[in-house]
């Protein structure tokens, strides 16, 4: 169960996640003077540039604005899938563990998973889970991607890996989707374009609400065919939004400004991972980190995630666990360098809180 923050100190450093950044200023502002329209009808001004600014910058034919990037997921699914067949994905993937299970619920897929060290598939792998169909084994459809890999730490894919996968699944006839929530990040850590990253994959999703900082929002890229489909899977799951330009707008600033900032993130994840790994209570590999999420072990301390976290509350540091033994601390645009030592300084204090635990010797 995440942490819900729920005062404590009056300024607390907010690690649980990218999505916590507020809008800015000028996302206020341009919200404010949003032109907008009903976006079902495709009338929706501030709508349509966000779509087609995201679809050239992606190098996709058209996107879709969605409510949420789990939506984004689903539809992705929905358009390349039909019920009864494979999804093939990385073990701990977003849309494995975070996503209610909406592959099953709305494109009547079973997840085929392939497990990882460090969340990137690599095509050897995929073919072999590959399911061909038969008398016995329903076929895999499409192979779904993470770029940047969450519960992994933040890990970019290669770009041949990519491509590979790409270039296996289509000889194939399979579908690709890129769940890119973090794809801006991959981008700034890589130096590599988004849309040479997303060249080969048939959709993308990518996030506007993480680090790029808008309050709400998602985007779906794909071919013109599967977006005007798309349109139709998003209103019936709910998310036809009406004047949502007024979001939109704050979209186009993210995509605008943010995109280039985000190293800064990726500087204070590390920046983070060298100082913990200077104690010897914590398990943390500086050299892991290569965007905005760092991931740390706290086995050492005997506590458990949850009860970490809540020391961590009291002294003005929130941070989720992502299983009972490890933490995540996600930096984004709201946390400064001066943030991150104050972090530092309540997780200093937080493990003196806990024992060192008497080692067996097994005698
Ligand atoms: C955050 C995230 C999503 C989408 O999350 P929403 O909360 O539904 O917007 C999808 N995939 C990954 C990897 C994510 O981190």
């Amino acid at each position: 169960m995440p942490l819900q923050y729920d005062g404590g100190p009056a300024m607390p450093v907010d690690l649980r996640s990218d999505t916590v950044t507020r809008p800015t200023a000028a996302m206020r502002a341009a919200m404010a003077d949003a032109e907008v329209g009903d976006d079902v009808y495709g009338e929706d001004p501030t709508v349509n540039r966000l779509e087609q600014r995201a679809a050239a910058i992606m190098g996709k034919e058209a996107a879709l604005f969605v409510p949420t990037g789990t939506m984004g997921n689903t539809i992705a699914i929905k358009l390349h899938t039909n019920h009864g067949e494979e999804v093939l994905c990385e073990a701990h993937s977003h849309m494995m563990d975070w996503e209610l299970s909406m592959m099953a619920w709305f494109s009547g897929c079973l997840a085929r998973t392939v497990a990882s060290e460090d969340g990137i598939l690599r095509w050897p792998n995929v073919e072999h889970a590959l399911q061909t169909g038969g008398p016995h084994h329903a076929a895999t459809t499409l192979i779904a991607i993470e770029n940047t890999h969450n519960m992994a730490g933040g890990t970019v894919y290669p770009l041949e890996a990519i491509d590979e996968i790409c270039e296996g699944a289509h000889e194939r006839g399979l579908k690709v989707h890129m769940d890119g929530a973090r794809v801006f990040n991959a981008s700034a850590a890589s130096r590599i374009a988004v849309d040479r990253i997303v060249r080969d994959v048939d959709s993308v999703m990518f996030c506007l609400s993480k680090g790029l900082g808008a309050p709400i929002g998602s985007v779906l890229a794909g071919t013109r065919k599967d977006i005007d489909r798309a349109r139709l899977y998003r209103k019936r799951l709910g998310g036809g939004m009406r004047q949502a330009g007024v979001v939109a707008a704050a979209g186009l600033i993210a995509l605008a400004d943010v995109p280039d900032r985000l190293v800064e993130d990726h500087a204070n994840a590390k920046f983070l991972a060298e100082r913990l790994s200077v104690s010897p209570r914590l398990t943390v590999d500086p050299g892991r980190v290569q965007t905005n999420i760092v991931i740390f072990g706290i086995e050492k301390l005997g506590c458990n995630s949850v009860e970490f976290s809540e020391e961590l509350k009291q002294r003005g540091v929130l941070a989720n666990g992502v299983n009972s033994t490890q933490m995540r601390l996600v930096t984004h645009r709201d946390v400064t360098r001066a943030d991150c030592e104050q972090a530092i300084e309540g997780i200093e204090q937080a493990i003196r809180r806990f024992r060192p635990q008497t080692i067996s010797t097994g005698q």
